[in-house]
């Protein structure tokens, strides 16, 4: 007898998450494993940050806080929304969660409702697909093949727009394509957007901060859509903070309050030391930063290490990506190709062959929801990303 709910038995596991487990379970039996699958900077969080949470412990910050933030950190954010993007969300408009994860997990159980569609562009973020799935909504993909660099068209957003459309998910700079939406894409498919009202947008904007196109656009900062919008950040990824757990968003009251009453019974607020350290986080602005800027220069080289490294491997097809710190190579040339005794036919056996064979860790691209291609996290130094390329393209010139 299988006591766990239907709900969870359909859930699948996080296939970034998971692939990261069968790394480290590699790397335990003595094998010298290169994880290019998480999505994780390797800096350390900066000093300041640190500090502010050792001072959160002193001052005893250590009692449950309000359930949306404490409203320093509300503060902050909205003065960060101002700042780095020109948007107006009050402190009243914006709820704090344990990761951006969280946040859109959130927004999903609040405006989903059984047999709702959700749109979902193609390459997608791992989880979208199955937070809509344990809301009990029916994601409706729309292809955004490489010729596209992984972009969907405001035509594309038109077709697909059905009278049961509740939301569309998706990420600028984008995870795993690692493509940006210009402004002017951005705005054609707000034109669409206002023809029709009842269709909200899950804007998730974690990777503002890796962003080579020197400026990040919003789709929030649109007048006419602007309540259609759900604004999600984080301090995960832009300040080195993956371990803190610390999230937001920014939306119209209405959904603001569906999920201050959904976490206030799921968590009861967020860890108050994240809390505080965050505040002092997104308080500098990241156009001075020192770390931020290091970070993002580290980033830009080795992106250009990575592709110019892939470049030289046969029959591989990547795209140039724009921000974020992820490749998303096309590798469909190497199915039908054979090692040994096995066969390798889809992306989900070619990273394996990978880990097996040559102990890179990569995520198959049907994670994401397209089988061709793989993604490499280049979240690393640039030395292992040089020695991790090498293996991968001797295991490839090893298939037949
Ligand atoms: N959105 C995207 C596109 C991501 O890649 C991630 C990965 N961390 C998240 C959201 C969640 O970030 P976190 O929960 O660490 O804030
Ligand atoms: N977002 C990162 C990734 O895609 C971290 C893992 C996760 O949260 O799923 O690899």
């Amino acid at each position: 007898m299988n006591w766990i709910s239907k709900r969870i038995q359909n859930l699948s596991e996080s296939e970034t998450l998971a692939m990261s487990k069968k790394s480290r379970e590699l790397k335990a039996q003595g094998h010298k494993v290169i994880n290019l699958s998480i999505g994780e900077p390797d800096f350390n969080t900066p000093e300041f940050i640190k500090e502010a949470g050792k001072e959160a412990i002193d001052q005893n910050f250590t009692h449950y806080p309000p359930v949306s933030g404490y409203p320093e950190l509300r503060e902050a954010i909205s003065q960060k929304l101002k700042r780095d993007n020109d948007l107006d969300f009050p402190p009243d408009q914006i709820v704090v969660s344990a990761g951006a994860k969280h946040s859109i997990a959130n927004v999903i159980l609040a405006l989903v409702d059984p047999g709702d569609e959700v749109l979902i562009p193609v390459p997608y973020w791992v989880s979208y697909k199955e937070l809509v799935k344990l809301a009990e909504g029916k994601p409706v993909f729309i292809q955004a093949p490489i010729e596209q660099d992984f972009k969907i068209t405001a035509q594309q957003l038109e077709a697909a727009i059905t009278p049961r459309t509740k939301l569309m998910i998706y990420s600028s700079p984008c995870n795993p394509s690692g493509s940006v939406y210009t402004n002017e894409e951005l705005k054609a498919i707000a034109a669409v957007l206002k023809k029709y009202p009842r269709v909200h947008v899950i804007s998730d904007e974690i990777y503002e901060h890796i962003n080579f196109t020197g400026k990040h656009y919003s789709l929030a900062s649109f007048p006419e859509i602007r309540d259609q919008v759900i604004v999600i950040n984080g301090v995960s990824k832009g300040f080195s903070m993956t371990g803190w757990r610390l999230g937001y968003m920014a939306a119209t009251k209405s959904i603001v309050q569906a999920c201050d009453k959904l976490q206030g019974q799921v968590t009861s607020g967020i860890c108050t030391i994240s809390q505080r350290a965050s505040i002092a986080a997104l308080l500098a602005d990241p156009a001075k930063s020192e770390d931020l800027i290091n970070m993002q220069r580290a980033f830009l080289k080795r992106r250009d290490l990575v592709l110019d490294l892939l470049g030289q491997i046969p029959d591989i097809t990547v795209n140039k990506p724009a921000g974020a710190f992820y490749v998303f190579p096309d590798v469909s040339a190497y199915f039908g190709k054979s090692f040994g005794s096995g066969k390798i036919e889809n992306s989900t056996e070619l990273c394996d062959y990978l880990l097996n064979e040559v102990h890179v860790a990569l995520v198959a691209g049907s994670a994401f929801g397209n089988n061709n291609c793989i993604r490499l996290s280049y979240a690393t130094s640039e030395d292992l990303l040089i020695e991790a390329i090498e293996r991968i393209q001797k295991a490839l010139e090893n298939l037949k």
